[in-house]
């Protein structure tokens, strides 16, 4: 009787398109997955402004879910680092780049 499935919202999208994504990340870890939202976004999709797509798992999964969302999310971030300038051309470099680009001088922190 005490045993009524709760349902937590652990994540909220934009489009119902990252929203299957997500819920197919979730089931393949054996999460069971409940969307909200997705009917209000197709009903209303020509307007430029639609309503979030809410993942919702039940409780005991709350924890693990959260953890593949992080993880997902640190995958799709960019590289970590900020551009930098040339200590001998004063040249801007992106931060994977470990020398210029310009002139070859090595980069120096
Ligand atoms: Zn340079």
């Amino acid at each position: 009787m005490t045993d009524r499935r709760k349902l937590t919202c652990v994540h909220r999208v934009p489009n119902p398109i990252e929203a299957n994504l997500l819920k197919g990340l979730l089931e393949h870890a054996g999460i069971p997955v409940e969307m909200t939202g997705e009917a209000l976004v197709g009903a209303y999709s020509g307007l430029p402004k639609v309503g979030d797509v809410r993942i919702l798992v039940p409780d005991r999964y709350l924890g693990a879910a959260q953890a593949i969302l992080k993880d997902y999310e640190n995958r799709i971030e960019p590289p970590a680092g900020d551009p930098w300038p040339c200590g001998a051309c004063g040249e801007i470099n992106e931060p994977q780049f470990a020398a210029c680009w310009h002139c070859q001088q090595a980069r120096s922190d």
